[in-house]
């Protein structure tokens, strides 16, 4: 299917964190037309930029604790209404914990769910790849820490310093890996319940990945009317 005629797409998609979730979800919001609306990045924009709910949310995220189920659902429920949202959105990090999967259900009563696709990765694996994973202080942009295109420390894109994010750390990697087993796992059997779930393999190259993720979408999206 050509980029430009995909039909618009209300998913969400679920994962560990490092399964690649993110990288994933934008590539389809790409081809599909629709935001990506990633909870993590939308909580760093307002670090960077200071505002009083990135106060709060700094020293949640950095412990790699979840920001309370009210904060989250009302972020996601004003960004899932503004307009470059009605053709449908990607939904990466969000939710996290059956209380917010209950408030979703709640938003989106007259615009519901298409599918639920849980990434999946082995816990080896996401805790090696959080690991070396460096994220542009900038953009935003993830890369490898042995990626040569930064070998000079500087991101290709903006000029920024690719870090290792504080929750990136061992430490914060193993409680969000934990913090997942117990507030977020339980939401595939949720989804499972109510026959929108698709289990993707999440291993293999980026394309492979991309190619299972995209075939489970289409089976799901009904074509836009001509
Ligand atoms: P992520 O980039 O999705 O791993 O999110 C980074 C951090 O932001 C998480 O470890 C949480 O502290 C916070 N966060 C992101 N999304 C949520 C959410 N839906 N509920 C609670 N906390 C969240």
């Amino acid at each position: 299917m050509s980029d430009d005629a995909h039909p618009g797409v209300r998913m969400v998609i679920l994962g560990r964190q490092g399964a690649g979730k993110g990288t994933q979800a934008g590539r389809l919001a790409a081809t599909c037309g629709v935001p990506h609306i990633s909870t993590g990045d939308m909580l760093r924009a307002a670090v960077r930029e200071g505002t009083p709910l990135g106060k709060r949310a700094k020293q949640i995220m950095d412990a790699g604790d979840l920001v309370p189920d009210d904060v989250m659902v009302g972020i996601v429920s004003d960004r899932l209404h503004a307009p470059d949202a009605k053709r449908g959105w990607i939904l990466d990090g969000f939710p996290r914990t059956v209380g917010q999967a209950e408030a979703l259900g709640e938003i989106t009563a007259e615009f519901p769910l298409h599918v639920v696709v849980d990434l999946v990765v082995p816990n080896s694996t996401v805790i090696e790849r959080l690991s070396a994973r460096r994220t542009c202080d900038g953009c935003g942009t993830i890369y490898r820490a042995d990626d040569p295109a930064i070998a000079d420390g500087t991101c290709p894109k903006d000029g920024g310093t690719p870090v290792q994010r504080d929750d990136d750390k061992p430490e914060a990697i193993q409680r969000r890996l934990d913090l997942y087993e117990r507030e977020t796992a339980p939401l595939v059997d949720h989804y499972r319940q109510q026959g929108l779930l698709e289990t993707v393999d999440g291993l293999g190259s980026e394309d492979d990945v991309f190619g299972r993720v995209l075939g489970v979408v289409d089976s799901r999206v009904e074509p836009d009317p001509a």
